[in-house]
């Protein structure tokens, strides 16, 4: 049975010319019709002329997570999440906070059937399975495989993305995905070409596509200095934001440090603090990640209490009646058992 599942056809791949191309991501990775070769992502490839994944259930880490470390702020405020993800990825960022195991040949991994994982994250009474750590949309087989077990045991399917997936595989994963922290590295093209090797405009129609869904969707923006730290361009990502995806949409603005191939000084937590004050202009919920102390509570736009105060991985939900403000009774945007 493992040794079938390792070898499932994969889908999302049309017949050309030259043998097949992947129509996962905007990448369009072309393969020959004979022979094994894998796609840039490492996770998805040809196996004797024939689409597959060879990345099928191979997990890079697992482990239990708070689901603040996701970061995922409205949903399931204060629980726990078995966490796992494909060594691959379909970016190439050259800050890249995980490139040891999303940008390498060769990392360990250890093979889970979609059962195993199900299994272990009731076992080890988790919420349910978080996809993340690398780039999880280049899974899809296997975790389209491993969500109905997911659900079936009670557990919620979460997403950690970069965005990089085509609006087709979007949409089916939309069918079973609880929520989403997707990934928005700049208000920038030129940024998206110099540092990811992946175009803007995907992400955006992915963040549109899970708003419209009505779909749990909260973003992360990394704050590199010189690079994406220009105040005008956080006010028009602000704007974008609200208007596309929503004024409560959750926005988790991130302090860079060098990682990889990109030796900059960390960011000055006064940047992200002047951040904060330019996306609270046009968003209700924006919180720091990686500062010293201050920009995580979650604080009702309607009356000013707080409603969720988290240190560290501490979260004290006494503020909350229902995902609302217990004070006012206003909306959070806030999904909670
Ligand atoms: S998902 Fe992987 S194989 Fe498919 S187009 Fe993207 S990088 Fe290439």
């Amino acid at each position: 049975m493992a040794e079938e599942r390792r070898l499932r056809r994969a889908e999302w791949f049309t017949e050309t010319e030259k043998g097949w191309k992947c129509t996962l991501c905007p990448r369009g990775c072309g393969f020959p019709g004979e022979g094994t070769v894998k796609g840039a992502c490492r996770v998805r490839g040809v196996r004797d002329g024939i689409p597959y994944l060879p990345g099928y259930g191979e997990c890079v880490s697992l482990s239990m997570d708070p689901m603040e470390k996701k970061p995922l702020y409205h949903f399931l405020p204060g629980e726990q999440i078995l966490s796992t993800g494909p060594a691959g990825c379909n970016l190439t960022c050259d800050f890249c906070q995980n490139w040891a195991i999303s940008q390498r040949d060769g990392v360990p991994t250890r093979f889970l059937e979609p059962e195993q994982l199900a299994n272990a994250a009731i076992s080890m009474g988790s919420c349910g399975v978080a996809f993340t750590y690398t780039e999880p949309t280049i899974w899809y087989e296997y975790i389209a495989d491993t969500a109905p077990l997911i659900h079936a045991g009670g557990g919620v399917v979460v997403m950690v993305s970069n965005g990089e997936v085509n609006s087709r595989p979007l949409k089916e994963y939309l069918k079973f995905v609880d929520a989403w922290n997707v990934d928005l590295k700049a208000w920038s093209e030129d940024f998206y070409r110099k540092h990811c090797g992946g175009p803007m405009k995907t992400v955006l129609e992915t963040l549109e596509t899970i708003a419209s869904s009505g779909g749990h969707l909260e973003i992360t923006f990394l704050v590199i200095p010189g690079e994406n730290d220009n105040p005008e361009e956080w006010m028009e990502m602000g704007k974008w934001i609200a208007g596309h995806c929503g004024e409560n949409t959750v926005l988790h603005v991130s302090r860079y440090f060098p990682r990889y191939r990109l030796g900059k000084e960390p960011t000055p937590q006064d940047t992200l603090r002047k951040a904060y004050e330019v996306f609270r202009e046009t968003l209700n919920f924006v919180y720091l990640g990686n500062v010293d102390s201050g920009g995580s509570d979650t604080v009702c736009p309607g009356c000013g209490s707080t409603c969720i105060s988290r240190v560290g991985w501490l979260v004290d939900t006494t503020g909350l009646r229902n995902g609302r403000c217990a004070a006012c009774g206003g909306d959070l945007n806030i999904v909670s058992r």
